[in-house]
């Protein structure tokens, strides 16, 4: 069992989850983060802390999407272990649907 990272986490990246991994297992994306599954010790601090909701256990259904993504991307984004600053517009992509298909990008973010 892992924790996963939905598409809420696009545009939004608050990056409070990073603070709080005790073993520092997000990637970053372009503009999204993503966990590491095999590096996932599965402790569920970074769940309620995320403000997007982003963040979910894999033992919800539907989540196959995202296992696979977060599995990917992990793989070939850089490691993010302490929050940067949010994008000035995170709060208007709060909640917004869709955003995998309209939003997502596969490009890396810059990591520590
Ligand atoms: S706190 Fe949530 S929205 Fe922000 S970067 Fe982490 S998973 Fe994404
Ligand atoms: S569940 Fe724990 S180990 Fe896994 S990503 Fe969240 S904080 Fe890190």
């Amino acid at each position: 069992m892992t924790y996963v990272v939905t598409d809420q986490c696009i545009r939004c990246k608050y990056m409070d989850c990073v603070e709080v991994c005790p073993v520092d297992c997000f990637y970053e994306g372009e503009n999204m983060l993503v966990i590491n599954p095999s590096e996932c010790i599965d402790c569920g601090v970074c769940e309620p802390e995320c403000p997007a909701e982003a963040i979910l256990p894999d033992t919800e259904s539907g989540l196959e999407q995202w296992m696979e993504l977060n599995a990917k991307y992990s793989a070939e984004w850089p490691n993010l272990t302490s929050k940067k600053e949010t994008p000035p517009d995170a709060d208007e992509f709060k909640g917004v649907e869709n955003k995998f298909d309209n939003l997502f990008s596969p490009e890396p973010g810059e990591g520590d």
